[in-house]
């Protein structure tokens, strides 16, 4: 049986392996396809095609995309996009333009407190990255503020903390659309991860269909196979392909691997077979 890993960041947004270590780890792992799928970017996923070709592991150009919805940010990942879509990267530069703004407050307010941080040291240690609260997180652990990054969200960058600032999310339809245009087929991210109940969940999956939602992520890393199976069942309800992939961002998440998550995870190939020909 062959399997894959359809959801996993690089050094282009917060994980920690460059796009080349990421597909070499996969190949290591006798993954037979992986997804490269950054947070609102695809400097990463603009690499599959040769390191597809270097390392003999299928490598699908994928993104991920914060979009709104009732003041939640949902994931939507896109799949086989083209990472040369000039409709893709205006959508993607106002993102980015919106991510400098939310950072250049949270900077603003840590410095204010004495922390060592600016935008331009930021830019150096994360060369080439889109930076977020992960990399601020990890600012206030080399100031000595936080043992962890996960102190430090927990503490200072969670919703409600005295670092927290919102950012502007892009409209639900914009995010389809320039996956559309991109060429790209959309998937609703991790569905149990926004803390809604299941009449919520299921008015978002419709919203998300009627905006163009093709697939959901029901295989995710710490998904019992009791809630992969509900999943499965609303995806057969509304007529998606189910996908699966473990959100891998190497030692910033050190618990999840590639390819098995927490240990459980295990995606077919079958499953990337079948999205593309959805
Ligand atoms: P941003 O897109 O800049 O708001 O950062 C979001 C990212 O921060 C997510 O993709 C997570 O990787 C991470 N994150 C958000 N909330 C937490 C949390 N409570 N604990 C740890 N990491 C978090
Ligand atoms: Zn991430
Ligand atoms: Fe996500
Ligand atoms: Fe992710």
């Amino acid at each position: 049986m062959k399997y894959i890993d359809l959801h996993a960041h690089t050094t282009a947004s917060d994980g920690t392996l460059t796009p080349r270590e990421l597909v070499a780890y996969a190949a290591e792992k006798g993954l037979a396809a992986v997804a490269i799928t950054d947070h609102d970017t695809v400097e990463g996923a603009a690499r599959s095609g040769e390191l597809e070709r270097e390392y003999g592991v299928e490598v699908v150009p994928g993104i991920e995309i914060s979009a709104e919805y009732f003041g939640y940010g949902i994931h939507i990942l896109g799949y086989f996009i083209d990472p040369a879509s000039p409709a893709m990267a205006r959508v993607l530069d106002w993102v980015l333009g919106e991510r400098e703004r939310r950072n250049r407050q949270i900077i603003e307010l840590m410095r204010a407190d004495g922390v060592n941080v600016s935008a331009a040291a930021l830019r150096e240690r994360w060369p080439g990255a889109v930076i977020g609260r992960p990399h601020l997180a990890a600012a206030l652990v080399e100031n000595g503020l936080c043992a962890s990054v996960q102190e430090s969200f927990d503490r200072f960058l969670s919703e409600g903390k005295k670092y927290y600032r919102p950012r502007t999310y892009l409209p639900l339809d914009t995010a389809f659309e320039c996956i559309r245009a991109a060429g790209g087929k959309a998937v609703f991210a991790h569905p149990l991860q926004y803390g809604m109940g299941e009449r919520a969940l299921l008015a978002l999956t419709k919203r998300l269909v009627d905006a163009g939602c093709v697939g959901m992520e029901c295989l995710y890393s710490g998904y019992t196979p009791e809630q992969s199976e509900y999943l499965r069942g609303i995806a057969r309800r509304f007529g998606l392909c189910v996908t699966g992939g473990s959100d891998f961002h190497g030692g910033r998440k050190p618990h999840i691997d590639l390819g098995s998550g927490t240990g459980e995870l295990a995606v077919p190939y079958e499953l990337l077979e079948r999205l593309r020909g959805w």
